[in-house]
């Protein structure tokens, strides 16, 4: 069997760690036939070859040119129009169609052949790209979180009625979509996601205050892109994946709970109306929940390290500090509100991390600026997308202009 994969977004961390899975589920399909032709294997063979047929980046174009070379995809795509001349001629003597452009996301996400589509975009530029895919029923292997926190209802319905399936990447998502298969959704009481909590877990609101932009990218943990690992510093990261869970488990908001857990052993719980809490365990690994994705619903021998409890003795965890951390009580509230505030909640957010990436602005501005652009806003319930994507631009227009005053001050 082959299963053909676009990934959009494949010179990013989840992008390039899609790749190692692959290449690591290939490889052991290979082991696994040489095996038994040398009549040694005593189980089961699962014979799914992963051919990668379309692969994305934004401007990356030397890493995107290598990686065609690689997995010879039949087609290349760049978001950012200015490098197309560059990537054609960096592929020119490869067989593969260069697209660029926004739009050449949605070509791709479309192809017919595809059998799963990996969407490792950052940010709500992959909106329209996830949406198209949606509404073509594809599986979607779904990291790209914010699509699902601006637009979750649009997009839930789109893959619902279409027959498309979602299976979440994000490592928390991945263990509640695990974890759930204990019950039916009716026998769900409550889900727990898991924090790190960060490389400021322990710090007070006024340690916070001179964060750099390096202490900001030194995560404990997990490794990652610049902007989710700004994210998890501020914690914003897990406001976004209460939204997300909200939107993927058709979950009220007040049935979901975030525990912080710095070990990240236990990658989030589902409570049962019975008291029992059933949770998934790894070592933090994102190609664990990457391969889960990809050979579902089978499972496989890959290249996750398996899990040595005994080495690591003990898991705790804590309430999280929701004075130090304001994102997230702020994005419980948001995911109550509903409708644009989500919207609002991230673009503001994504604008103030670029910015705060770009050393205009102060850690602590980063979310004081996503609140007093929430509560600037209107918020719109039931909205169609093109709303969405007018509320989305007005926030990080605000930003903008807030930023540009701070500076001028
Ligand atoms: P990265 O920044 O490492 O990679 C982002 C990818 O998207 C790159 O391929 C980049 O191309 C491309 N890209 C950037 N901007 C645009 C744009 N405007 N249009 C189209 N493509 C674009 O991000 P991560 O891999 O860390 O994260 C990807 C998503 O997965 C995020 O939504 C994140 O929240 C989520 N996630 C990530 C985890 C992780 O471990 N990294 C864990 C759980 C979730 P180029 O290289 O050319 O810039
Ligand atoms: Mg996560």
């Amino acid at each position: 069997m082959v299963k053909r994969i676009a990934i959009l977004g494949s010179t990013g961390s989840i992008g390039k760690n899609t790749l190692r899975v692959i290449d690591a589920l290939n490889s052991s399909l290979v082991a696994r036939r040489s095996s038994l032709e040398e009549g040694k294997t005593q189980y089961a063979i699962r014979d799914t070859q992963y051919e990668i047929v379309a692969l994305t980046a934004h401007s990356s174009v030397e890493l995107l040119a290598e990686q065609a070379r690689r997995y010879r995809p039949k087609f290349v795509a760049i978001t950012n129009a200015d490098y197309f001349e560059q990537l054609r001629s960096a592929v020119g003597d490869l067989d593969v169609d260069v697209l660029a452009g926004p739009n050449s996301l949605i070509e791709i996400a479309q192809l017919e052949e595809l059998d799963i589509v990996v969407t490792a975009i950052v940010g709500a530029a992959g909106l329209p790209a996830v949406l198209a895919a949606a509404e073509k029923g594809k599986t979607l292997a779904i990291a790209n979180k914010e699509p699902l926190v601006i637009a979750g209802e649009l997009l839930t319905r789109a893959a619902r009625e279409n027959g498309g399936t979602i299976l979440p990447v994000d490592s928390e998502h991945s263990a509640i979509f695990q974890a759930m298969q204990s019950g039916s959704r009716e026998e769900v009481s409550k889900i727990i996601l898991t924090a790190s909590g960060g490389p400021f877990r322990k710090a007070t609101a006024a340690e916070i205050q001179n964060v750099t932009r390096q202490q900001a990218l030194s995560h404990p943990v997990w490794d990652m892109g610049p902007k989710i690992t700004v994210d998890s510093a501020t914690m914003m990261n897990k406001a976004l994946e209460v939204i997300e869970a909200h939107w993927l488990f058709d979950m009220p908001v007040e049935r979901i709970e975030v525990l912080i857990h710095p070990e990240s052993v236990v990658h989030s719980l589902v409570e049962f109306v019975d008291g029992s809490v059933i949770a998934q365990l790894g070592v933090p690994d994102m190609c664990l929940p990457i391969q889960y994705a990809l050979t579902y619903p089978a499972r496989v021998a890959g290249i996750g390290k398996h899990l040595r409890l005994e080495e690591i003795g003990k898991l705790t965890f804590e309430k999280p500090n929701l004075e130090t951390f304001r994102a997230l009580s702020l994005g419980f509230e948001v995911a109550r509100t509903g409708g644009t505030a989500a919207v609002v909640f991230n673009a503001s957010n994504e604008k103030a991390v670029q910015e705060f990436l770009a050393g205009r602005i102060k850690f602590v501005s980063i979310i004081k600026l996503v609140e007093d652009c929430l509560n600037k806003h209107n918020v719109k319930t039931s909205v169609s997308l093109e709303e969405l994507l007018e509320a989305d631009a007005w926030a990080r227009r605000e930003v903008e202009i807030e930023v540009h005053k701070s500076i001028r001050a």
